[in-house]
C-alpha cells in the first residue's frame, strides 16, 4: 500500500531516492533542507511565492473543459489544467521561482540549471533576472543545436549557456556537468533542479512546489463538477508535472493515475526514454530510482521527439507509485504523439507542446476501454511554440519556412 508520508527523514520513498552524493555537496543539501523546513512555516515566504506565482507567472491557471476533443475521443469527459498558459509556456517556472526564493534567503548569489529542450534553463534564468541573481545554465552540444531560439532566449535573459560535450552531449550529461560545477561553486551557488529528480531535497522540495497544479486543479473541479475525477493522465520526463498534478490527489484512493513517457521508435534499448515501462534500480544524478541501463549497468541513450522527455531516469516517487500501484505508467511513440498534437490542435485550437502531447495520444488509445461518462483531467504541461520546427519536418517533411 502507498503511504502518503513519503519521503521519511532520509528522502527514502520506500526503496527509492536517498541521497548519493560527493561528501562536498552534502552540506549544502542539509543546509537547503533545513532552509526549506524553515521556509515552508514561515507565512512571508508562502506569501510571497504565491504573490510572484499570481501576479507575475499567472497562477491560478484555468481548468478548461475540452468538448470538442471530448466528443472526438467518445464517452469520456476531458478537463485540460492548462499550464500552457504560464509565463514561459511550462509548469517549470512553479519550481524555479520557488527554489529562487529558497537561494535568496540562503543568501545565495548564483543559480546554476541543468536544461534539455532549454524550458527549464529559460525557466531559471528568467527568475534569475527577477532576483538580480547570476544564472550559468548547462546544456549538451547537441541540444544546444536542437533548441537554438531557447539558448537565444536565455541569453537574452542574462543567462550564461555552457555547452557539455561529454557523453551524447544532452539532458543526462547536462546534469552531470552542473553537478560536478556545484561541487566547487556550493558556497555561492544555487543548484536549480528542475525535475522531481536528484539526491534529497530535490523530489520533495519540487514536488511541493508543484503541487499548485493539483490543489488547483482539485478545487476547481470540485467547484464545476461537485466531485473529484475518475482519471489524471499526464506526462512524465523526470516527472514533476505529473507528481504536480497527482500528489494533492494521492489520498483520493478512488482517482486512477497514469503516467505516460516517451516510446521513441520502438522499445529496443536506445530508442525511447520510458524509465518506468522499461527500466531497472539503479542509482544516477545522486537518487536511487528506475533506470534505463544496459545489462552492465552502463546508463543506456534514449531517443524522444519531446526532448523533455528525453531523460534515462525518472522521479524516485513515481518508480515508488508504480511499485505500490497507486499510479500507472505507459508509453506512445514519437509519431503517436504527432497526432497527439494535431488532435488537439484541431479540436480545440491549442497547440501542446510535444510533451504534453504524449499524455493525449494515450487517453485517445485508452477512452475506448473507460466507463461512459469518465471524468478525466489531463496535464496539459506546456504549450507548442517550441515545436514548430520539428512537427513541420515529421509532417510536411520540410522545415516551417519551405512549407
Ligand atoms: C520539461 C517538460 C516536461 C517534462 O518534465 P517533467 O519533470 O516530467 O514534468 C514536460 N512537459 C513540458 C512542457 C516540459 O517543458
Amino acid at each position: 500500500m502507498t503511504s502518503l508520508r513519503v519521503p521519511n527523514r532520509q528522502g527514502h520513498f520506500g526503496p527509492f531516492g536517498g541521497a548519493f552524493v560527493p561528501e562536498t555537496v552534502m552540506g549544502a543539501l542539509t543546509e537547503l533542507e533545513r532552509a526549506y523546513a524553515t521556509a515552508r512555516r514561515d507565512v512571508r515566504f508562502r506569501r510571497e511565492l504565491d504573490t510572484l506565482l499570481r501576479r507575475y507567472a499567472g497562477r491560478p491557471t484555468p481548468l478548461y473543459f475540452a468538448k470538442r476533443l471530448s466528443r472526438a475521443l467518445g464517452r469520456v469527459r476531458v478537463y485540460l489544467k492548462r499550464e500552457d498558459l504560464l509565463h514561459t509556456g511550462a509548469h517549470k517556472i512553479n519550481n524555479s521561482l520557488g527554489q529562487a526564493l529558497l537561494a535568496v534567503r540562503m543568501g545565495k548569489q548564483r543559480l546554476i540549471a541543468e536544461t534539455g529542450a532549454g524550458q527549464h534553463g529559460v525557466a531559471t534564468a528568467t527568475v534569475a533576472a527577477l532576483f538580480g541573481l547570476a544564472c550559468e545554465v548547462f546544456m549538451g552540444e547537441e541540444d544546444m543545436r536542437r533548441q537554438a531560439l531557447n539558448v537565444v532566449r536565455m541569453r537574452l535573459l542574462g543567462a550564461r549557456v555552457t555547452p557539455v560535450r561529454s557523453g551524447t552531449k544532452t539532458l543526462k550529461d547536462a546534469c552531470s556537468e552542473a553537478i560536478r560545477h556545484w561541487v566547487t561553486t556550493v558556497r555561492t551557488s544555487h543548484y536549480c533542479i528542475g525535475s522531481v529528480v536528484g539526491p534529497h531535497p530535490y523530489p520533495l522540495l519540487v514536488r511541493e512546489f508543484q503541487s499548485v497544479i493539483g490543489r488547483e486543479a482539485r478545487r476547481q473541479l470540485l467547484d464545476t463538477e461537485g466531485r473529484l475525477p475518475d482519471l489524471l493522465v499526464a506526462c512524465v520526463g523526470g516527472g514533476s508535472n505529473a507528481i504536480g498534478l497527482f500528489h494533492p490527489f494521492a489520498g483520493d484512493r478512488r482517482v486512477e493515475m497514469i503516467g505516460v513517457e516517451a516510446g521513441g521508435t520502438s522499445l529496443r534499448p536506445g530508442h525511447h526514454a520510458a524509465t518506468l515501462v522499461a527500466g531497472r534500480p539503479g542509482v544516477l544524478h545522486g537518487t536511487r530510482s528506475l533506470l534505463l541501463q544496459d545489462r552492465w549497468g552502463q546508463v543506456l541513450s534514449t531517443a524522444s521527439i519531446a526532448a523533455g522527455l528525453d531523460y534515462p531516469g525518472v522521479g524516485p516517487e513515481h518508480a515508488y507509485y508504480q511499485l505500490t500501484k497507486r499510479a500507472r505508467y505507459a508509453c506512445v511513440s514519437d509519431a503517436q504523439a504527432v497526432r497527439g498534437a494535431q488532435l488537439l490542435a484541431r479540436t480545440e485550437g491549442i497547440i501542446p507542446a510535444l510533451e504534453p502531447a504524449h499524455a493525449i495520444a494515450y487517453l485517445e488509445r485508452l477512452a475506448p476501454t473507460l466507463k461512459r461518462g469518465a471524468l478525466i483531467i489531463l496535464g496539459l504541461s506546456g504549450r507548442g511554440d517550441k515545436d514548430v520546427e520539428t512537427i513541420a519536418q515529421r509532417v510536411y517533411g520540410t522545415n516551417s519556412r519551405h512549407v
